[in-house]
């Protein structure tokens, strides 16, 4: 990536193609989708890359079981076959983890889940059962090929197999389980991902930009407005196309032309929250568990980074959308979830972690609860030609890039075909490829190669050729704090919360051990030295931290969650 000063140069009063606003997954994708296909492309998000939703999700790149309880089955379908191309274009990144619906005690086995289990096995089959032809069209239809990752069809699995799984499960006596597969990444990792590969195709990205402004004439969106968060300057930049992809944000950005309100989204914004757990207090070994919460809801409890991720809720909200917290009653609620079905007794105290999302669902008008409303993707055209796409689900974000820059290529009459479903999204690195200076140890490596795939070696040369950089982050885990520097360099990261919240999962992942600025100062003389701060500034962003942490609610161990 460029850094924040270069790519300002390239986009303040410069004319592009497209300009996007929001870099979370779906501006990524439109980035992505429209600089391949030929166009000139600037992409400007307002806080950091995946600050929204893209980087508060439950990880899961699937196909969404519970959608086939609402017959959502054209969705699951859709995310089902991105599942398996994701799995395909970045191997490194997205990978296949077994899910068990466990049968405890007396319980039998959910027949009608097993159904369910039935659909889901039929809709991600792409090559049983068919014929060449259909399978040649599919191709056309850029499904996944006949090489690509496919999950084997749900079985049974019997008490000793479930425990080697999931040995969480030891003290409840599971009798048996269904396994299915679903997969699983880590969000910011796979957005900034594809912002690199948007970049190869020369798109031009910048953080700390807010949009303020479509910039009108003669009735047709030309350009936008923003602010430059460090200089607190307005800049402009000019566009043939404007798309507005700022998620549950997205009914924020009005162009002055706005003849009907049914040109823009109406969104009905949905909060999550997950919580982080010791895998020591609740080991989910290679699995994933499908957790009863009552009323019928199901939540997961995954393994992640170690730790085990319990999540999530699903409740109307209309708080603070951009920095959602989790809530005391979600995490009361989760908790409780969790403690009935593996007979623990966790409480706030045992939390490494815990965070809040907001999805971008898109409101009909009709009074369904949030559970209910589809998470399918809206494409949005103001009478001033002003894109906007929201809704959707991170796993989909590549459909709906293709239906927003369809939409651009329909407008112009090009010939210009999309090919996001063969575009790698990074590279996966070789046993060989990355050889670890001393310090850096296997565990740091392995977690090296799945975050950044063969690009990981930028990160080793910065450790090789200082050592100091070779330490962790936070001691006993991998993060290097030459990913730090790293982060600043390549990544445009500029303050220590975008380093510990997103380019590491640090601020989740260890919440209770970045308790003080003294914790997180050698972090903050790791990103220092490279953005050129005095020890003035390394202390205040260390300090900085503190408060982000405080306002996101990262760490329910310290301070009890507040209500709301
Ligand atoms: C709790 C929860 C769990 C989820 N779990 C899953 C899951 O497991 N699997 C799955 O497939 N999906 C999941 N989702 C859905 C998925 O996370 C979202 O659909 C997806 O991340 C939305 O991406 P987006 O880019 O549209 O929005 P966002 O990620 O919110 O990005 C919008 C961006 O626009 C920026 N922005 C806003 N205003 C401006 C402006 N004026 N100027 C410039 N930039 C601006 C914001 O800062 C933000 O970065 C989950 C969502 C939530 C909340």
């Amino acid at each position: 990536m460029l850094t924040r000063a270069r790519a300002i140069e390239e986009i303040a009063g410069k004319h592009f193609e497209v300009v996007v606003i929001g870099g979370g997954i779906t501006g990524a994708g439109v980035a992505l989708d429209a600089a391949s296909r030929g166009y000139s492309v600037a992409l400007l998000e307002r806080g950091d890359y995946a600050l929204g939703a893209s980087s508060r999700s439950s990880k899961m790149v699937h196909g969404g079981l519970r959608y086939l309880q609402n017959f959502d089955l054209g969705l699951v379908r859709e995310a089902l076959l991105e599942r398996q191309l994701m799995v395909r274009l970045a191997p490194h990144l997205v990978y296949p983890t077994p899910f068990l619906v466990a049968a405890l005690g007396e319980e039998r086995r959910d027949r009608k889940l097993g159904l369910g289990l039935n659909m889901y096995d039929v809709m991600a089959t792409t090559r049983a059962g068919r014929s060449r032809r259909e399978r040649r069209s599919s191709r056309e239809r850029e499904e996944p090929d006949e090489t690509s990752w496919s999950p084997d069809r749900h079985r049974t699995i019997d008490r000793d197999e479930v425990l080697e799984l999931a040995p969480a499960l030891a003290a409840r006596e599971p009798n048996d389980a269904y396994l299915f597969y679903d997969c699983q990444t880590d969000d910011v990792r796979l957005v900034l991902t594809i912002l690199g590969e948007a970049e190869r195709f020369g798109a031009v990205t910048l953080n700390g930009a807010e949009v303020t402004e479509v910039i009108s004439r003669d009735g047709k969106a030309t350009g936008v407005a923003f602010v430059e968060a460090d200089s607190g300057e307005r800049m402009e930049v000019a566009a043939d196309h404007v798309v507005n992809a700022t998620g549950v944000f997205a009914d924020q950005i009005r162009p002055g032309e706005l003849l009907g309100e049914e040109d823009v989204p109406r969104i009905a914004p949905s909060r999550g929250t997950h919580l982080l757990i010791d895998a020591a207090d609740l080991p989910m070994g290679k699995a994933a568990c499908i957790v009863p919460a009552g009323e019928g809801r199901m939540i997961f409890s995954l393994p992640w980074y170690g730790r085990t991720l319990v999540g999530t809720t699903d409740n109307d909200f209309d708080g603070d959308t951009t920095h959602p917290r989790p809530a005391a009653d979600d995490i009361a609620y989760l908790l409780e979830a969790v403690n009935d079905f593996f007979g623990t007794a966790l409480s706030d105290s045992d939390l490494v972690g815990a965070y809040a999302g907001v999805r971008p669902l898109i409101s009909t008008g009709d009074p369904r609860k949030s559970v209910d409303i589809s998470r399918k993707a809206e494409l949005y055209e103001t009478s001033s030609g002003m894109l906007t796409i929201t809704g959707g689900k991170l796993t989909t974000w590549r459909r709906m890039a293709k239906q927003t820059v369809d939409r651009i290529v329909e407008r112009e009459g090009r010939e210009a075909p999309c090919h996001t479903h063969e575009i790698p999204l990074g590279m996966e690195a070789r046993p060989g490829d990355l050889e670890a200076p001393d310090g850096v140890g296997e565990e740091a490596t392995r977690q090296l190669a799945f975050r950044y795939g063969h690009a990981a070696r930028k990160v080793l040369e910065i450790a090789r050729a200082d050592p100091k950089l070779a330490h962790p982050i936070v001691p006993g885990r991998p993060d290097l704090l030459a990913e730090a520097v790293l982060a600043a360099r390549l990544e445009q990261a500029r303050c220590v919360a975008d380093v510990l919240l997103r380019r590491t999962r640090l601020g989740i992942l260890a919440a209770p051990e970045l308790r003080t600025a003294k914790a997180v100062r050698p972090l903050a003389d790791a990103l220092g030295s490279e953005l050129g701060w005095s020890r003035r500034q390394r202390s205040r962003e260390a300090e900085a931290w503190l408060e982000a942490a405080a306002e996101e609610g990262v760490d329910p161990a310290a301070a009890p969650a507040r209500a709301g």
